[in-house]
C-alpha cells in the first residue's frame, strides 16, 4: 500500500541508473576549479552588461585590488566592457571641503534621475593614501541619492599614488558605462594634483565656489580657473545671496580675460543653492548646451581621443617607474647613492646617471 502511494506522488523520483565511481578526487577538484574561475568573471561581465549593480560593485573591487590573482581578471573584465563603454557624459566636480559638493551632487543627481538618467558618482580622493584618512569618505554623504535605484555611488579607490587612484577611477568609468550609466559624476577635492587628474578623464569640468568678502579671485589656483567649463557659486541663499551675486559678476569678468577655449565654449558663472534645490536645473541646461556645442563641432570626440593618448603615456610612465624602483639591485644601489650624496661624494645627477645605467646593465 505504502509503495503504491510513493509511486503516485508528484515528488517521487526514479532511482535512475547508478553512477560509476568518480575519477580521481584531485582531478575532479581541479576540473571544478577550472570551471569556476572563468565562470565567476564571465558572470560578473554579463551581470554588468545586464545592469546589475551588485556585479558592478564586485567587479570594481577586483579592479581596485592590488592582489596578483585579480590582475588578469580585471583585464578580462575591462576588455569585455570596453565595447559597451564611451556612451556617457562625464562631468568633473571640484571645490574645497565644505563648499557643498555632496549636497550639490545629491540635488543634481536627483534632478538627472527625474529626467530618466542613470547616474554614477565616483570620487578621486588621494588624501586617503596621503594622510591615511579620507577627506571625502569619512562622513555619510548623499543619503537620499544612495537610495535611488538609478544611482550608483562609489567612494574613492585607495592607492599609494594619485596616478594609481586615477587609473582605477578611469577603469571604473568604463565599467559604469557598460552597466548603462549615462551620466558619470566624478568628484574631487582641491588637494594636490587631483583636479588635473579628474579634468583629464572628464568632458565637462565644474568648479564650485563660495562667495567671500569681495576677494573671490584671491587664493584661487590659476590653473583651475582655466580648466573650469562653468563656475558655480553655491550657498547663494539667505544673507549670502547678495555676496553671491557680486561674486558671480566678478568671476564672469575674470573668465573673459582668459583666452578662448579650444572647445569653442565660453565658460559661465552660475548661482545655486544646493540645499534649497535652487538653480540646479539651470546648471543642467548649461551643461546640456555645452554637450550640444561640442558634439556638433567635433571637440567632444577630439578631447576623448587626446585623453586616451595622455593615459597611454601616463600608463607607460608609471609602469616604468614602478618597475625601476621594484628592481632589487636598484633598491640596494639607491641606498648607496643616497649615502654618497649625503656625504657629498656625488651629485644628484651623477647618482641618477649611475642608477639608471645600473638598471639597464
Ligand atoms: P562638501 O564637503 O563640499 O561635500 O560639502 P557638503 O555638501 O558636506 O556641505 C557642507 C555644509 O554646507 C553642510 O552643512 C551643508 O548643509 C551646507 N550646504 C551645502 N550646500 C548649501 C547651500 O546651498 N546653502 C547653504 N546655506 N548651506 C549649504
Amino acid at each position: 500500500m505504502a509503495a503504491t502511494k510513493k509511486n503516485t506522488s508528484a515528488l517521487n523520483e526514479k532511482e535512475g541508473v547508478s553512477q560509476p565511481e568518480t575519477l580521481n578526487k584531485e582531478i575532479v577538484k581541479h576540473l571544478k576549479n577550472l570551471k569556476k574561475k572563468p565562470q565567476a568573471v564571465g558572470e560578473l561581465i554579463s551581470g554588468i552588461l545586464s545592469q546589475n549593480q551588485a556585479a558592478l560593485s564586485r567587479a570594481i573591487t577586483i579592479i581596485e585590488s592590488t592582489a596578483q590573482k585579480h590582475q588578469q581578471q580585471a583585464k578580462e573584465i575591462i576588455e569585455n566592457c570596453l565595447p559597451h563603454a564611451n556612451k556617457s557624459i562625464r562631468i568633473g566636480i571640484t571645490g574645497v571641503p565644505g563648499v557643498g559638493k555632496s549636497t550639490f551632487i545629491e540635488s543634481f543627481g536627483k534632478l538627472l534621475i527625474s529626467k530618466g538618467k542613470k547616474v554614477a558618482v565616483l570620487t578621486v580622493d588621494p588624501s586617503s593614501s596621503i594622510s591615511k584618512g579620507s577627506i571625502l569618505g569619512d562622513k555619510t554623504r548623499m543619503e537620499d541619492l544612495v537610495k535611488e535605484k538609478n544611482a550608483f555611488i562609489r567612494p574613492s579607490a585607495s592607492g599609494d599614488t594619485l596616478g594609481g587612484v586615477a587609473r582605477k577611477t578611469r577603469e571604473t568609468i568604463i565599467l559604469c558605462e557598460a552597466a548603462g550609466f549615462d551620466v558619470i559624476l566624478i568628484e574631487t577635492v582641491g588637494v594636490g594634483q587631483s583636479e588635473t587628474a579628474v579634468h583629464s578623464m572628464t568632458d565637462f569640468f565644474l568648479l564650485l565656489k563660495l562667495a567671500g568678502a569681495g576677494d573671490e579671485l584671491q587664493g584661487i589656483k590659476r590653473g583651475i580657473m582655466e580648466m573650469a567649463d562653468s563656475i558655480i557659486i553655491n550657498k547663494a541663499d539667505g544673507e549670502n545671496l547678495k555676496a553671491a551675486k557680486l561674486a558671480k559678476t566678478e568671476f564672469n569678468r575674470a573668465l573673459h580675460l582668459y583666452p578662448a577655449k579650444e572647445s569653442g565654449w565660453a565658460p559661465k558663472t552660475l548661482l545655486c543653492s544646493a540645499i534649497k534645490n535652487e538653480g540646479i536645473s539651470e546648471i543642467w541646461d548649461v551643461i546640456s548646451n555645452y554637450f550640444e556645442t561640442v558634439k556638433d563641432n567635433g571637440y567632444f570626440q577630439h578631447k576623448r581621443k587626446e585623453q586616451n593618448k595622455f593615459w597611454l603615456l601616463q600608463t607607460i610612465e608609471s609602469r616604468l617607474k614602478s618597475e625601476f624602483y621594484a628592481n632589487t639591485s636598484v633598491k640596494k644601489e639607491l641606498e648607496n647613492q643616497l649615502n654618497a650624496l649625503d656625504e657629498n661624494k656625488t651629485t644628484p645627477f651623477e647618482a641618477a646617471e649611475k642608477l639608471l645605467s645600473f638598471k639597464n646593465a
